[in-house]
């Protein structure tokens, strides 16, 4: 059995002829756009062809079941050893032991991120060509010492092969027409950039929100590489870019990250001159925003870059503005030249990307940067720091109780952001230290202030997770130590035997998936509108009380176990009386209805504001919403909705079309439109023109020439966390104890509001603001409206001036969308 065996073994490892991409698809790389299920498989073919050193990997699926896999290239010997090399790698990284020559040099490539930006994946399927027939050589320069490359050939493939697919279809002429006007260089609002929910996976690293990202950061992180490569295109008119990054760059970037950034585009640059191939550094990409497949390895110590290939939606073939014609052979030829010089250097530096790598842990360990040495989680806001505790988990962020009392001296309270005079952490506190490999990620999601080096950046500014979540917490001056790992406790629900029922405040999508459940089951259900008492228990307002008023449904068991299962606590309900307040048949109860959601859209709407809703509705609400194509709109009755969003657009509806949807409002609808779709109701019957002033500023620009980008900014409205006034007896407004809350606001307008609209959201004299907001605008954005209804009939219609659902990032804004649904019938 034992001699069989190795027999087995030993022509398991035999090694089959490598097929080049054009042996196996059929055609030359960038002849074609080549499908995803072909990548996958020229991927296995090479794995195949050497089994000892080259291994294929799946690490998930996507929405769309296509699969999402890294081909493991390693030196000799290392491909049965991979989990000890992980384990012993995050011991190196959290201190445990320390780095030897032995210890391999970990890298990682990754293509196609944005599905439209198609010669990332081809330049892959070379690469992984290159890669396999050169294997010996790259065993010989690196005299012995291991290496494991990690290449993920695409990150998107829903949106990959959206895009080839949609190429294909729009392309009548074989081979490609270069003209920028046909067809084919037009894709639409399902665009290839995005993933099936219409997400960015380049602006979700940190999130995780999308099955993307959640499966490969989870395998990320299983590897922790030393180097990250995110290879993109840019427009076809740009030349290629690599780095140096241009800058904001966050403060803790290491000076020796910095050293290699610069060698790798000395290497880059030799290279581009050598082939005549033109290029730009260190403008445009900056290192700010966390959820970067750039900025989120440099957080976690690697080093990274963004490369750029001029390319998108130039398709197989485009005509220059200056007169050239860029094919897309050529566009993956870049990629796949510039790929394999990365791995060259990398072998070449590999001792000072491993030293590098490691110091930089070392110092996030014992010198973090970050403006506190411990974060605090007072015990009464952890319940509700559900969403941020994950968020921080999934980023490897450690944290424990307390587990003493400790008097703090004039810390930082991110709530009101400001030093107060003292602060008494209990020992039931949560706290996050900073002295731990992870405190980069910590400081960039938790610091008040992101500090930078220049304020010029092409996304949001700021993003503090306590203030976007509401959470009380501090920030500590002095040092702390966590006494053990936190674990949410267990609930179990016993219901008093003469319970007539339970309530509870829904915090999460499970407790909003019970009482979706509880309704189709046939229980009752009703919300207070105003605060109650019962046995010196108060209860805010927004609570659900389930009860029964048919006899063959008093057995609560299957709802008690559901609760069980989502960990929601209940608490009985013994009596419809109430010590203060209202008794539960008061008007001040109000029944609970299950909505039934229709959301406008077109490709001229916001494209993203429609996979989040999609997105929003699926993972928050656990429902569904009909997307009714605005052509269609009004064509068939519309009185079964309850609900109609619309997201951010311009568009017009005819008079009759105007007062159609005005019924359906005042016959109870609930309209809610985002953004710019509110111009849509400014005029007549709606007249909301009366009600909503913008204020624009109308002093002239006079910038010089090379000042006008930065001027610009001057008038720069979102991007940056805004505190606003939240009025909280509205039932909008429930499950918010606070008066106040920090918005991320996305807006490109400010308004103010008059007469019978309802500002929910509104600023106060003199709003804080984090995060970068424009000198003029400034002066203008004091008491301005960021959400608000107005009631017509028996239904609202209602507003936001930002995005609440903007990346799915979980924030109050979400609240406030769930609480739309959940509470609308009042
Ligand atoms: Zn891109």
């Amino acid at each position: 059995m034992y001699k069989k065996l190795l027999f087995f073994i030993s022509i398991s490892f035999s090694i089959i002829a490598q097929k080049s991409p054009k042996e196996f698809l059929g055609y030359e790389l960038g002849d074609q756009f080549t499908y995803h299920h072909q990548i996958v498989d020229y991927a296995k073919h090479i794995a195949t062809s050497n089994t000892q050193n080259f291994q294929w990997v799946s690490y998930g699926k996507t929405n769309e079941r296509r699969e999402l896999g890294q081909l493991i290239i390693t030196s000799p010997g290392l491909q049965s050893k991979l989990d000890a090399i992980k384990r012993t790698h995050l011991q190196i990284i959290n201190g445990e032991t320390k780095a030897t020559l032995e210890t391999p040099l970990i890298i990682n490539l990754s293509f196609n991120v944005h599905g439209n930006e198609a010669a990332g994946s081809e330049a892959a399927l070379g690469l992984m060509y290159d890669l396999a027939i050169k294997y010996n050589e790259l065993v010989q320069k690196m005299a012995g010492k291991s290496f494991v490359i990690l290449l993920d050939p695409c990150i998107n493939p829903d949106g990959r092969e959206a895009y080839a697919t949609q190429f294909n279809r729009k392309n009548y002429f074989a081979g490609g027409n270069p003209d920028p006007l046909d067809q084919e260089h037009f894709e639409g609002k399902v665009s290839g950039r995005y993933n099936h929910f219409l997400h960015d996976l380049n602006r979700d690293w940190a999130w995780q929100t999308q099955i993307e990202s959640k499966q490969r950061i989870s395998f990320y992180q299983s590897f922790m590489p030393m180097l990250h490569a995110d290879f993109h295109e840019q427009s076809g008119q740009h030349s290629y870019y690599f780095p140096p990054a241009a800058k904001p760059y966050l403060n803790f970037i290491s000076d020796g990250t910095k050293q290699l950034q610069e060698s790798v585009g000395k290497s880059f640059s030799k290279l581009f001159d050598s082939k005549g191939w033109t290029y730009f550094t260190s403008e445009v990409y900056d290192l700010l925003y966390p959820s970067y497949g750039d900025t989120y390895p440099i957080l976690n110590g690697a080093l990274a870059m963004t490369l750029e290939q001029g390319g998108i939606k130039a398709g197989l073939s485009q005509k220059l503005n200056n007169g050239d014609t860029l094919h897309f052979s050529e566009r993956v030829l870049h990629h796949r030249t510039l790929a394999n010089d990365l791995v060259n250097w990398s072998l070449e530096n590999a001792e000072q990307l491993k030293s590098v790598f490691y110091a930089n842990h070392e110092k996030a360990r014992n010198n973090p940067t970050n403006q506190f040495k411990v974060y605090v989680i007072p015990q009464d806001q952890i319940a509700k720091s559900k969403d941020l505790i994950d968020l921080l988990r999934k980023n490897r962020i450690e944290m424990g109780l307390a587990g003493k009392e400790f008097s703090a001296q004039q810390p930082y309270s991110f709530f009101d952001d400001k030093n107060i005079l003292n602060y008494k952490v209990g020992a039931n506190d949560l706290i996050i230290s900073t002295f731990q490999s992870a405190s980069p990620m910590a400081q960039v999601l938790l610091d008040p202030v992101i500090a930078l080096e220049d304020s010029v950046t092409y996304d949001i500014t700021a993003w503090n997770m306590f203030q976007i979540h509401g959470i009380k917490a501090y920030g500590l001056k002095e040092k702390l130590v966590p006494v053990n790992n936190f674990k949410w406790d267990q609930v179990k629900n016993i219901l008093e035997n003469d319970a007539l029922g339970f309530y509870f405040l829904p915090q999460n999508p499970e407790d909003i998936e019970l009482l979706l459940k509880a309704k189709k089951m046939g229980y009752e259900i009703v919300f207070n509108d105003l605060p109650l008492e019962k046995d010196g228990k108060k209860i805010e307002p927004g609570n659900f009380f389930i009860f029964s008023k048919n006899k063959s449904l008093k057995d609560f068991t299957p709802l008690i176990r559901l609760a069980d299962a989502g960990n929601i606590s209940l608490n009985s309900l013994k009596s419809f009386r109430f010590d203060k307040g209202a008794d539960l048949g008061s008007e001040h109860f109000k029944y609970f209805q299950t909505p039934k959601v229709a959301v406008i859209a077109n490709e001229n709407f916001d494209t993203n504001q429609q996979g989040e809703l999609a997105y929003f509705f699926k993972s928050n609400f656990k429902s569904t919403a009909t997307y009714i194509h605005l052509n269609d709109f009004l064509t068939k009755p519309i009185d079964h909705y309850t609900h109609l969003f619309i997201p951010s657009s311009n568009f017009k509806l005819n008079e009759g079309e105007l007062k159609t949807v005005q019924k359906w409002i005042s016959n109870g609808g609930k309209l809610i439109c985002f953004e710019n779709s509110i111009n849509s109701f400014l005029n007549a019957p709606f007249d909301l023109g009366k009600n909503l002033k913008e204020l624009k500023d109308t002093t002239e620009s006079k910038d010089i020439y090379v000042l006008r980008e930065r001027n610009a900014l001057s008038s720069t409205i979102g991007g940056n966390l805004l505190e606003v006034n939240l009025e909280n007896s509205h039932p909008y407004g429930f499950r918010n104890q606070n008066s106040k809350t920090y918005i991320l606001n996305t807006s490109n307008s400010l308004f103010a509001s008059s007469g019978d609209f309802n500002p929910i959201l509104k600023t106060g004299n003199s709003p804080k603001v984090n995060g970068f907001l424009g000198s003029k605008i400034k002066k203008q954005i004091s008491n301005t409206v960021w959400f608000g209804s107005k009631e017509i009939g028996k239904g609202t219609i209602s507003w936001f001036n930002f995005n609440p659902i903007f990346r799915s990032i979980p924030t109050q804004g979400q609240t406030i969308l769930e609480n739309i649904l959940l509470y609308s019938n009042y």
